[in-house]
């Protein structure tokens, strides 16, 4: 896979690129990663991407020319063959990402993120370039470089060969539309807590019957409307409505 990021502020991600799982996915060639800064592609002499709004109002905005031509540096349909990337917005106004959207784009091959900054983008940019709007969450930040990066090592530790262990990410909260079972380690006793004796079994099957319910467990507890969407056994839904039954009584410890 190959990622492009524009963005005004490229040091940013020299360590979060170098680092951990994408340096390591970076290093085995599994994936191209590189940044660019789109005020190299303004056309006046201040180097200037962004200007005033029409209509006036506070704020400055992104202009089209600089971010339409870093774009089509890297992918220009008058010269390429090349099947058009995903050319990503982040934006707070974009739809939720998640874990679906990451296993989605994990399929493309190429990628480009753009990163905003100011009050927003020439509304042409939305219009006639990108194909996707994405926002990590309902709150505003500074600039699109710490979404970018929080989606880019999302969708990287998804592409084969990137996990040491290829089942963690199938495991992994949400991947399974559950939240993760609980885990431990070594030692068995630490202070006066102990790990659940089912996990020093060995008896694999209860251990993952016991992973499954704690998974629903969790997932009830923390995000239960993730449960809407997920095949539950009729026997967990009955364990479900006990509980739910059990929570509304005046003295639950639920
Ligand atoms: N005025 C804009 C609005 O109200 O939608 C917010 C602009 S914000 C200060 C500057 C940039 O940060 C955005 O253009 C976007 O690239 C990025 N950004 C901020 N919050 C974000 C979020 N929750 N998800 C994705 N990108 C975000």
């Amino acid at each position: 896979m190959k990622i492009d990021v524009l963005t005004l502020f490229p040091p940013m991600f020299e360590g979060v690129f170098s680092a951990s799982i994408l340096g390591k996915a970076r290093d085995k060639g599994i994936v191209g990663l590189n940044t660019v800064n789109f005020r190299d592609f303004a056309n006046n002499k201040h180097n200037t991407v962004d200007d005033y709004p029409y209509g006036g109002g506070g704020g400055m905005v992104l202009k089209a020319e600089p971010i339409f031509s870093a774009v089509e540096s890297l992918w220009d349909p008058a010269q390429t063959a090349a099947p058009k990337p995903r050319i990503i917005l982040m934006c707070p106004q974009g739809e939720p990402f998640s874990q679906r959207k990451a296993e989605e784009l994990a399929q493309e091959q190429h990628l480009i993120f753009i990163c905003g900054h100011y009050e927003g983008y020439d509304e042409r940019i939305r219009e006639h370039l990108v194909t996707d709007e994405l926002s990590i969450g309902d709150y505003v930040l500074t600039g699109g470089e710490l979404p970018a990066m929080a989606v880019i090592d999302s969708v990287v530790r998804l592409l084969p060969g990137v996990l040491g262990n290829e089942t963690s990410a199938v495991t992994d909260s949400f991947s399974t539309g559950l939240l993760e079972y609980p885990h431990y380690t070594r030692p068995v006793q630490f202070r006066d807590w102990l790990v659940p004796d089912i996990l020093i079994s060995g008896h694999h099957a209860n251990i993952e019957q016991w992973r499954r319910e704690q998974a629903i467990l969790r997932t009830w507890m923390k995000r239960p409307e993730l449960l809407d969407n997920f095949p539950l056994t009729p026997k967990e839904k009955r364990w479900l409505a006990e509980l739910e039954l059990k929570k509304n009584q005046p003295d639950s410890s639920l």
